[in-house]
């Protein structure tokens, strides 16, 4: 053996080790990176997942925490009103707690008031009547003054338990009802059913692919979506992520590697703006990321046999893995469209998700089908903007969907009320919600959209309204029977004298006769149209959207207040120009309107030392830049004004300033309610010269319904 032979074997060999370690070291970076890209993706594509689901419930739940708050702020109002003696108000608002709890409206089951002392003084429950003691409960015990009481304008939500007037299992939403200097006066306690509850989350995720769960910042669980625990009450675990994320009050998302079957879950939890509450959704993903974990294991703990392996066969060890996590990446991305399709479409009404680009262009990116049951459009239709918009045709507030997304990119949560008209001609109330999901760096913005059908409960809504103009209609009666009495005394007195008349000169008399029975007929006439009108005004269908007379309208309800304005010394002066255009609504609505503008006038005229009493109600042809054609009618008075504060509150329901039994606070909230549905609008503000003013803004019915010119003279003083 030549000592020079020796060397080149073992170079080769030095050379063939570093090449097959160097060649498995690469393919281990490749594959490393290959699995780690996939395992990032899938990854995203499961929070992105398990955060949208988190989302819908989010939207799902604020949804009924809205109508819980609004439920509670009224029992505070109505504690209010009945201190204040307000026996209207409170019936009108203890009538609406009771409808939306028979109704199981949003899951509600009870609205009830309990007193200082911890008793029941109200229920919404019929079968209540006891007194029922909740002195002990926690949900009146939150609300207790001192350093642990919560804050007056928070929500105290209980765990599920089984409530002492329902008798049945229940999550309280409590809050604190103050008395007029911000004592303590009790709770308004809101209760929901958590089966409700379940229900809804379940609509979002239907399968075993996942979980949605209600939990208190506490960790207790108050509604599940699926599992034996469904309605909650169970406690998350102290040092589970979840809890951890609880702890720190803030929102995040977090994976486990569970078993069976090494499914990965991807969560997301998200804190419920207003209230003690979040909701999380664990989204189970078995394939890409589960794979991706597999294929590492495995590489890791076949690095050493790897080493044996020819570099021919690491090649196509490395094909086959690649193969397989593709088919499998591919296969999470199509379970994952068809999740997300399922989350929309289990909504109770229904999700779309919109793209905004730098530019300000609104992109569809998804829209579930479920909006063909709300609309009767097509998904495709749907999406058509400019005939979607054609087929609204009232908007609350009236400027609120022009840039709604937009806003919504910009300012956060937006929200908006649409009167829409299906394709088969029937109309119902949408809700809006739009809200940002995600900005990305280049300017876009994601936005998740909900449509709500609102319509049941704007009618809830309304029912208190007509109560209230069943108010209207009371506080008028003491006028009108007046101004009924004089007619028929007259008529009376007429006829009596007419008898006398012939039976004292026979038919010499008869012509006299004629003319006392022509004046007779005349207040006959007069009578039957005050009773025509009374009978119209108590009418809940105000009838078909017609072009009305402003004219017409005026006369008509300066006839039902007539009486009412001469006992208060009011004068009132109609300012109605002859050719003015007809506009777009119902008289007896706009009458409605304008009754309650002038008794309010006559209230304030009467409240001030004002010298002259007068009412002037004027209209005025205009333009409006969003509605061409329009009619102003303006109803000015000569009283002391509305209070600055009073101002921005005015259309509030229940607001009022009148003393005790007198206002409900209703009446301008339902003119508000009726000029919104006309496609009108209403205003007010204090005239310089003193008083107030209120404006109406009418659109125009359109050029070929103008009025006829009218004989009345352009300012003709009411006596
Ligand atoms: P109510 O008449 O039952 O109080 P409304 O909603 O009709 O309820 O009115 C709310 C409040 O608006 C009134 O209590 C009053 O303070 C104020 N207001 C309405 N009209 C006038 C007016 N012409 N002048 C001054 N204040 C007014």
């Amino acid at each position: 053996m030549s000592l020079d032979s020796l060397p080149r074997p073992r170079h080769g060999l030095l050379l063939g080790l570093a090449l097959v370690l160097l060649l498995i070291g690469a393919a281990h970076l490749a594959v490393e990176v290959f699995l780690d890209h996939e395992r990032r993706q899938a990854e995203d594509a499961g929070f992105d997942d398990a955060g949208r689901t988190a989302e819908a419930a989010r939207l799902t739940l604020l949804r009924t925490l809205d109508v819980v708050q609004v439920l509670s702020r009224m029992s505070q109002e109505r504690a209010t009103l009945a201190a204040e003696g307000n026996a209207a108000a409170v019936a009108a608002m203890e009538a609406l707690a009771r409808q939306v709890a028979r109704r199981r409206a949003f899951g509600i089951l009870q609205v009830a008031l309990v007193g200082p002392e911890g008793r029941v003084a109200w229920s919404s429950e019929e079968r209540w009547q006891t007194p029922v003691d909740l002195s002990d409960r926690a949900h009146f015990r939150a609300h207790l003054p001192g350093p642990d009481g919560i804050p007056p304008d928070r929500l105290y939500i209980s765990e599920p338990l089984v409530g002492r007037v329902t008798k049945l299992p229940t999550i309280q939403a409590s809050r604190v009802v103050l008395d007029e200097v911000g004592r303590f006066a009790g709770v308004a306690v809101i209760s929901l059913d958590p089966f409700d509850l379940s229900r809804l989350l379940r609509e979002l995720l239907p399968d075993e692919a996942g979980v949605i769960s209600v939990i208190r910042e506490d960790g207790i669980v108050l509604a599940r979506s699926q599992g034996a625990a469904a309605t909650g009450g169970d406690r998350l675990e102290p040092d589970s992520p979840a809890m951890a994320l609880l702890r720190s009050g803030r929102e995040g998302n977090f994976h486990a590697i569970g078993s069976p079957g090494g499914r990965t879950t991807y969560s997301a939890i998200r804190r419920v703006p207003d209230s003690p509450v979040y909701v999380a959704a664990g989204i189970a993903v078995a394939q890409a990321a589960a794979v991706a974990n597999r294929l590492r294991t495995m590489l890791r703990a076949g690095e050493v046999a790897l080493a044996l392996l020819a570099f021919g066969t690491l090649g196509l060890f490395h094909q086959r893995r690649q193969r397989h996590a593709n088919q499998a990446a591919l296969a999470t991305a199509k379970t994952l469209q068809r999740q997300l399709a399922r989350v929309l479409e289990g909504l109770p009404g229904s999700a779309y998700r919109a793209e905004l680009d730098a530019a300000g262009q609104l992109r569809f990116l998804y829209g579930s089908s479920s909006i063909t049951g709300l609309t009767g459009l097509s998904l495709a239709e749907a999406r058509d903007l400019p005939a979607w918009l054609a087929r609204i045709e009232a908007a609350e507030p009236p400027d609120a969907l022009q840039g709604l997304h937009r806003r919504a990119a910009r300012e956060g949560r937006q929200m908006v009320d649409v009167l829409f008209r299906r394709p088969d001609g029937t109309r119902c109330w949408l809700r809006i919600t739009v809200q940002p999901v995600r900005r990305h760096p280049d300017g876009r913005v994601e936005l998740v959209g909900y449509v709500a059908d609102v319509t049941e409960q704007r009618e809830a809504f309304s029912a208190v309204v007509n109560s209230a103009k069943l108010a209207t209609l009371g506080e008028m009666a003491t006028g009108l029977a007046h101004e009924l009495n004089q007619p028929v005394a007259i008529m009376a007195l007429a006829a009596e004298n007419t008898i006398r008349a012939l039976r004292r000169r026979g038919p010499e008399a008869i012509p006299d006769a004629l003319r006392r029975m022509e004046r007779i007929g005349a207040l006959a006439q007069r009578a039957k149209a005050i009773i025509d009108h009374l009978r119209a005004f108590g009418r809940t269908d105000p009838g078909p959207l017609d072009a009305v007379s402003v004219a017409e309208a005026a006369r008509g309800a300066a006839m039902l207040v007539g009486a009412a304005l001469r006992e208060a010394a009011v004068t009132l002066v109609l300012d109605l120009p002859p050719d003015l255009p007809r506009v777009r609504g119902r008289q007896l609505l706009l009458e409605q309107v304008l009754i309650n503008l002038l008794l309010n006038a006559r209230d304030a005229l009467l409240e001030g030392p004002s010298a002259v009493r007068r009412i002037t109600l004027a209209a005025r042809p205009a333009e409006t830049p969003a509605a061409g054609a329009a009619v102003v009618l303006t109803v000015a008075d000569t009283g002391p004004g509305i209070p600055a504060a009073a101002l921005p509150r005015l259309f509030d329901p229940f607001f009022t300033t009148k003393p005790t039994g007198q206002g409900t606070g209703l009446g301008l909230t339902l003119c508000h309610g009726i000029m919104r549905s006309l496609g009108g609008e209403i205003g007010a503000a204090n005239r310089p010269a003193g008083g107030a003013e209120f404006r109406l803004l009418l659109q125009a019915a359109g050029a070929a319904a103008a009025e006829p010119a009218a004989p009345a003279a352009p300012a003709a003083a009411v006596p």
